[in-house]
């Protein structure tokens, strides 16, 4: 899709597309994001006290404690306020805790608008990544200014608490086991469980049935993604319900899928270079296989990027 057309289904669809459209354009090989101004988000409840916030950025959690409410991802700059106003019509308690599933503007920006005591928690390469957000140039769905947003707020809403490989916070219908299983979109993807409610955010390293949006620049791997997602689907066997990064709600069945699909697709680029094809051959020429139910088929111009990041990760 051109981002002529993307503007213009803007205008056309409104507000609760714009997390779906924000994400096509991600896809898009060249071009400076126009973030979606702040405005409402939509709650959709996946337990009593577990919401997913759409709009603005990547999908929200909203998991209700005992004695607070833990935030995972913020969205978009300018839209940390839409979420605490939702809140209010959710609960009383106060906000004790940000998690961040990984660096990106559309997820951790929000965070500079909640108090500054709330605590904040990543895995530790996305401390690392977001420390050095405003030394990197903007990817697709970035601009400048989402990039510097900690540095303009006095690094408020930046992480203390990390994690390595595995950590448990609370207890009991409280608990959240925070997970990483390796490398994918980004080096640093946190994978965040509710054990008593069956229940994970995966953020954008599954953000629904759509073509990987590889960030060489913060560690991603197009060629390790799927592998990656088959460690999760052999390693948790608690949930049932996936909260995706930017889709609607899935299951472990859909993530093993895309396990697959990742699999097949670096499979093909992988063959498609050492037959000695060209990164546009490749893009003009795949198709998604016929199992993959519910993947759209893509345009070369979306494949392009992806293909060519595979082929620079085999150099
Ligand atoms: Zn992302």
């Amino acid at each position: 899709m051109r981002r002529g057309i993307v503007l213009g289904m803007l205008v056309a669809v409104g507000a609760a597309a714009l997390s779906a459209t924000a994400y096509l354009a991600q896809q898009q090989p060249a071009g400076r994001a126009q973030l979606p101004a702040p405005g409402v988000v939509e709650a959709e409840k996946v337990k009593d006290n577990l919401f997913m916030l759409k709009g603005g950025g990547g999908n929200t959690g909203v998991f209700i404690t005992a004695t607070g409410v833990v935030v995972v991802d913020t969205k978009y700059p300018g839209w940390g306020k839409p979420i605490l106003e939702k809140l209010r019509t959710l609960t009383d308690k106060p906000v004790t805790m940000i998690i961040n599933t990984h660096t990106h503007g559309d997820h951790v920006s929000g965070n500079v608008e909640f108090p500054a005591t709330v605590e904040v928690v990543v895995q530790e390469n996305t401390r690392s990544n977001m420390e050095r957000m405003e030394r990197r140039e903007p990817r697709p769905t970035e601009t400048r200014e989402s990039l510097d947003i900690f540095k303009a707020n006095n690094y408020r809403g930046m992480p203390k608490r990390t994690f390595r490989d595995k950590m448990s916070i609370g207890r009991g219908a409280d608990q959240i086991d925070l997970y990483y299983f390796g490398i994918g979109h980004t080096n640093g993807d946190a994978w965040v469980v509710f054990p008593a409610l069956r229940v994970m955010h995966s953020g954008d390293i599954f953000p629904g049935k759509s073509l990987p949006n590889i960030d060489p620049v913060n560690g991603g791997s197009g060629l390790e993604w799927g592998n990656t997602l088959a460690k999760v689907y052999g390693g948790i066997k608690n949930v049932d319900t996936i909260i995706t990064g930017h889709s609607t709600l899935m299951t472990m069945e859909d993530l093993k899928m895309h396990s697959d699909f990742l699999r097949d697709l670096a499979a093909a680029v992988r063959e498609a270079k050492k037959a000695g094809k060209t990164v546009d051959e490749v893009a003009s020429t795949w198709r998604v296989p016929a199992k993959y139910a519910g993947y759209p088929a893509p345009r070369p111009e979306q494949l392009r990027t992806p293909v060519q990041m595979i082929y620079d990760e085999l150099k």
